[in-house]
């Protein structure tokens, strides 16, 4: 009964039938958007022109599908011992919620997230148990964060995955093939409690539901499970790329969670390219494979094929310094998808170079703690990438910033310090200005600050779509100088510039004040992709040192209580040692974000660093 009724307005709106008056409509929409809300994944019919009605009619009624939603999470949860001490009292409206329920960070819900992790059951954070825990990344923040994970984070994931192949498939249709998908699981820890804890995104994949949305959205992965779920990364890399080739004629989309993945994984193929042409050929897997499950499975689908190898072998050849390596080998793909906004920018330049004439596509916007917003304007250029929030997958506030005029006030020394106001509900945001985002989730986040800073970039329908500006923590200061992620990024890209007429670039980079010294100074790792001269590099490192452009930083190195910059190179392979470490800490590759400032506490990076410089330079900018 319920199903047939849930039916029906999809009919009307996949018939496009409103043969209603409007006020019957507002009313439909109503019972319609409820629905939505209430409605479990696997009741909906999948059709591309119905996700689009469905994101079409749940972003016009965006501000009464947020009560909605906030309603539901908090009738869900009433029982949970955090709402009731802070006396919500099964209370669902948003204001008595914002009077009762403090803004918090991670570190205040630790307490509650240890319990559960001990093997607590009594409803804490939600009303239902947790059954299984989220490992944040942990590379933004130097160490993984625990969190709640459930079905509800599931549903939503499928929802945003929908959304946004629908519009993006409207504008670049793929066929019937395969995705030649970068993805990789992570170790699963097991806590004290005995929940299992791993990365969202192996959550995400070994959820029934991957597979059915990945089959809808034309995405299914070239290689099996084995793998995706492989205990050995290197490994599955290789045979992600083999499977890839075997499969190459059938390959519409190249994709990876981040495109860092995407990335690394080709430079592995102008490594190993001839190994894999010869698997080919002779029908036999490299030795390098030893996992049993991956090299059974992989062999299943490896026969001779001495034709394809050869026409792979001879494209390669063809190529300049691997220029289209992407449409070259997989001449049917349509696009190149993956995050490639934030953290991700610096990869662009390399994944244009390996994507030639193919379109990039940025995917969609979430963390750990759940999906934000879909990328519903896909020919958007990735560095313009914005992000329409879905007003059903979460109750989002959003904390309204300015940068103090004149005097500094008050000086933090990990976040950037900014006038903040109230905060303000989804649809009461304004266009042009920034805000941090605080969510309020089915797995027992409420009123949780995710550290993002947004711009509102303009509306669809009633909802904002969001463009990433950085994440809130400061990555370099001293002083009274404050840079953030996206400064650093700002200042390698024009020093890097100096490296192009060489043929050279930053591989990758990362940073870290040093206060051994006194005056403390910036230090930026480099890893180039050649040798580069002394005489270059010391104008980069003074370009360096000149494009952080922050008044605070400026001043103080024109005083000198800032001492100049220090680049230092170090030798290739040395963020992939820090890959590796982070890895071995339990960290996805599938999330894996380089960190861009390593602090004196993460001092096993700071010493795979240290240990791996082969010339450092200072800057002669101001003089000094
Ligand atoms: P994690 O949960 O540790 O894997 O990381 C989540 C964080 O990744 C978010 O809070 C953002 O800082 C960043 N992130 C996720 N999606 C995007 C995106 N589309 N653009 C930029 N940054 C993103």
């Amino acid at each position: 009964m319920l199903c047939s009724l849930l039916k029906w307005p999809y009919f009307l709106l996949s018939t496009r039938a409103f043969l209603v008056s409007s006020s019957d409509f507002v009313g439909f929409l109503r019972n319609f958007c409820e629905a939505l809300v209430v409605l479990p994944e696997k009741m909906r019919v999948f059709s591309l022109e119905n996700v689009i009605d469905e994101f079409e009619a749940l972003t016009k009624d965006a501000g009464r599908l947020q009560r909605a939603t906030l309603r539901k999470i908090l009738e869900q949860n009433a029982e949970a011992e955090y709402l009731q001490n802070l006396g919500l009292g099964g209370r669902t409206d948003p204001e008595s919620f914002k009077v009762c329920i403090p803004l918090v960070t991670h570190s205040d819900l630790e307490p509650y997230i240890q319990r559960i992790l001990d093997g607590d059951t009594s409803p804490i954070l939600t009303g239902k148990p947790i059954t299984s825990i989220s490992l944040s990344s942990g590379t933004t923040q130097g160490k993984p964060k625990y969190l709640a994970f459930n079905d509800e984070l599931v549903h939503s994931t499928m929802q945003i995955y929908r959304t946004s192949f629908a519009f993006r498939n409207k504008e670049y249709p793929v066929g019937n093939g395969k995705a030649l998908q970068f993805i990789y699981s992570s170790k699963q820890v097991k806590t004290k409690g005995g929940l299992i804890a791993t990365t969202a995104t192996t959550n995400v994949y070994r959820s029934e539901q991957f597979k059915r949305t990945m089959k809808d959205i034309q995405s299914q992965c070239c290689s099996p499970d084995e793998v995706i779920f492989g205990p050995d990364f290197q490994q599955s890399l290789y045979c992600h790329l083999l499977c890839g080739l075997i499969y190459s004629d059938d390959v519409q989309i190249i994709s990876s969670t981040f495109a860092h993945s995407i990335v690394h994984a080709f430079r592995t193929f102008e490594q190993v390219w001839e190994e894999l042409c010869t698997d080919i050929r002779e029908g036999v897997l490299s030795s390098r494979i030893t996992v049993p499950s991956i090299r059974a499975a992989v062999s299943k689908l490896l026969s001779p094929n001495p034709a394809l190898a050869d026409s792979i072998h001879s494209k390669c050849l063809r190529l300049s310094n691997w220029y289209g390596v992407i449409p070259e080998l997989w001449p049917n793909a349509k696009y190149v998808y993956g995050i490639m906004t934030g953290s991700m920018e610096p990869y662009l330049k390399k994944l244009r170079h390996y994507a030639g004439s193919l379109p990039l596509m940025s995917a969609d916007y979430g963390s750990s703690e759940g999906w934000i917003g879909a990328n519903v304007n896909p020919s958007l250029p990735p560095e313009s990438a914005t992000f329409a929030v879905l007003p059903n997958i979460g109750y989002f506030e959003f904390i309204p910033l300015q940068n103090p005029e004149g005097q500094e006030l008050e000086h933090s020394v990990s976040t950037i310090h900014y006038i903040e106001a109230e905060p303000v509900g989804l649809t009461e945001v304004e266009v042009g200005k920034e805000y941090e985002i605080v969510v309020t989730n089915f797995a027992g986040l409420y009123r949780y600050r995710l550290g993002d800073i947004v711009r509102i970039a303009g509306f669809h329908n009633a909802t904002p779509e969001l463009q990433f500006v950085c994440r809130r923590s400061l990555v370099l200061s001293i002083n009274i100088d404050k840079n953030t992620e996206k400064d650093l990024q700002l200042a390698v890209e024009a020093a890097a510039k100096l490296l192009t007429e060489e043929k050279l670039e930053v591989v990758d980079f990362t940073s870290h004040v040093d206060t051994s010294t006194e005056p403390g100074h910036y230090v930026i790792f480099w890893e180039l992709c050649s040798d580069a001269t002394d005489e270059v590099l010391r104008s980069c490192c003074s370009c360096l040192d000149l494009s952080f452009l922050d008044a605070g930083y400026v001043g103080s190195r024109k005083v000198g209580v800032i001492g100049p910059l220090e680049l230092r190179v170090v030798r290739k392979g040395t963020f992939q040692k820090i890959l590796d470490h982070y890895l071995g800490l339990g960290a996805a590759v599938s999330q894996f974000k380089t960190p861009r400032c390593v602090g004196v506490s993460n001092s096993m990076v700071l010493q795979i660093l240290c240990r791996n410089v082969t010339g450092y330079y200072f800057s002669t900018a101001y003089g000094t």
